[in-house]
């Protein structure tokens, strides 16, 4: 690798390796497989020396068995499709290769379908991995079969979807899976530039008090050098400090390693695309030409741009019943990095309901601090939701003082379901009039004050004895009444059903007369 050539001066085409992300639905062993590939493909150089938890790792893989070289694929550990539709959207295509995940015991399940949905839009290449094939309940077939039912056509099975069963906890079928995405990665014609200058994408960020933020990216292209300087939107950051994935400074990288740079003037978002440049003041040039294209907008917060997270009414207002009163439902939402905090985020904005609005009091990244606490206690019955991240000490007492619940997941769909219940439960009852059944009257017998006999006929629904009812002549409301006793067939009842004949008497003040429907009124809550 030439470290000393200008940019500029030749190309040095060489192929690049993969960029891998794994996709499938909650549960199924996205995470499992990924830090069984990185436990046994990672060679630790630095006896006890910790791992960083960063988004992506590299790995240098060789099977075994075919005794090819060792090569390299990067897998990044996106916190979930969303986020990975999310770079898609902003036009980095971040990943060449997917893998999409799927029980052997559960076959696909929703979020599987919208993986392959994210996978098929962003034209990555994929193969199937049928995991957990180590479990009793374990039915490869039926998988298959469940697949094909989704419209995913694997190899042998109706299509030319390259899978393989595996078991991300004994190992077995992963190296065939190495291969596969090597193989994947061969037919694509993975290349790169190592003379050029580094582009790639930024997919994830974080804020430390000591080392101020970090940003992880991956690098597609070109390499990066110590004493340049990245721009990523309006970010900008030196490459003083440059780290691999295993936290070791380093002085450059190339294509497709993972890299994490510090000191960042502002947190540059998540799936943007970074650029190099050799000085400052043509890294400041181009984040002020960046910054007049974007007009006024506004910075984010940790990357995640702000508007993205709406009130739900905004979307269901029109339908919303006016008479339907309205909670605001306060959240601060605290993460451990920007991309799980995108991920949730993505996630809050699904949750719809029309008496509820999840209000963002505040979002961010790091523990729960008091200040959170404090926060919160301004929003009346806010709650703080923490994903992957602690309470700080005195966030709990505070919290347990004012009354202010503080909820910690480590799961996305967990986190995003207990919010839609409690959106749920928060919802204002209202109670409204629905129509149990309707009847005709045929026959008027007689009148006693107001209490009148009629012989009558179901004709939908079901009519109760003591229930309310509406009296309809003409189609117009003309008297309201309660049903005091039902008889059918000369037998006292409490109900009589569809298609029924009956005898009644009602508690009417104006005459009833043959023609007339007599609606059954209950109270609903709603
Ligand atoms: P994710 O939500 O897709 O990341 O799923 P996880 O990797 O967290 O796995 C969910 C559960 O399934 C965990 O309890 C894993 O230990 C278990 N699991 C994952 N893969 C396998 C497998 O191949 N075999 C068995 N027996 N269990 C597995």
């Amino acid at each position: 690798m030439s470290q000393t050539a200008p940019k500029t001066e030749k190309k040095t085409i060489i192929e690049r390796p993969p960029v891998v992300t794994i996709l499938g639905h909650i549960d199924h062993g996205k995470s499992t497989l990924l830090d069984y590939i990185r436990k046994s493909n990672i060679v630790d150089t630095e006896i006890g020396g910790i791992t960083q938890k960063i988004s992506a790792y590299e790995i240098e893989y060789s099977n075994p068995s075919t005794k090819l070289g060792a090569r390299k694929i990067t897998f990044i550990d996106t916190p979930g499709h969303e986020a990975f539709q999310e770079m898609r959207k902003r036009g980095a295509k971040v990943a060449d290769i997917a893998i999409l995940v799927v029980s052997a015991e559960d076959g696909v399940k929703p979020q599987t379908i919208e993986a392959y949905k994210a996978i098929e839009e962003s034209k990555t290449s994929f193969i199937v991995a049928i995991n957990k094939i180590d479990k009793p309940n374990a039915d490869i077939n039926k998988t298959k079969v469940s697949l094909a039912e989704a419209g995913i056509y694997l190899e042998g099975f109706g299509g030319s979807i390259s899978f393989v069963p595996i078991s991300a906890k004994t190992g077995e079928g992963v190296n065939e899976l190495l291969d596969l995405i090597l193989l994947s990665a061969e037919v694509a014609n993975l290349t790169g530039d190592s003379n050029a200058s580094a582009e790639g994408v930024v997919i994830e960020t974080s804020r430390d008090q000591k080392k101020g933020i970090s940003a992880t990216l991956i690098i597609k292209n070109g390499t990066l050098r110590s004493g340049a300087f990245i721009v990523a939107g309006k970010a900008i950051a030196p490459t003083r400090i440059i780290e691999n994935s295993q936290g070791k400074k380093i002085i450059e990288a190339t294509f497709s390693s993972p890299v994490v740079v510090t000191s960042w003037s502002e947190s540059p978002k998540v799936g943007s695309a970074f650029k190099i440049f050799e000085s400052k003041k043509e890294a400041e040039k181009a984040v002020s030409e960046e910054s007049a294209l974007c007009g006024t907008q506004a910075p984010s917060r940790d990357g995640v741009p702000s508007l993205r997270v709406r009130s739900s009414i905004a979307d269901s207002s029109e339908t919303a019943s006016p008479e339907i009163s309205v909670v605001e439902f306060p959240i601060i939402v605290k993460a451990d990095v920007a991309g799980s905090l995108e991920a949730i985020m993505y996630e809050i904005a699904k949750i719809k309901s029309e008496k509820v609005i999840l209000k963002i009091l505040n979002s961010g990244t790091g523990n729960i601090t008091e200040s959170d606490v404090k926060f919160a206690s301004g929003g009346k019955g806010a709650a703080i939701i923490g994903f992957n991240v602690s309470a700080d000490a005195s966030a709990t007492v505070a919290a347990e003082r004012i009354g202010v619940p503080i909820m910690s997941f480590d799961i996305i769909y967990k986190l995003s379901e207990w919010l839609e219940e409690e959106s749920k439960k928060r919802e204002p009852k209202i109670t409204v009039e629905e129509i149990a059944g309707t009847a005709k009257i045929i026959r008027f017998f007689s009148k006693t004050k107001d209490r009148q006999i009629v012989g009558a006929k179901v004709v939908s629904g079901e009519i109760h004895t003591g229930h309310k009812i509406k009296i309809i002549r003409n189609s117009v409301e003309i008297e309201s009444g309660i049903i005091r006793g039902l008889e059918q067939a000369k037998q006292k009842t409490d109900s009589v059903r569809e298609g029924f004949e009956f005898g009644t008497m009602i508690e009417a003040k104006l005459d009833l007369a043959p023609g007339d429907i007599i609606q059954d009124i209950v109270m609903v809550e709603k």
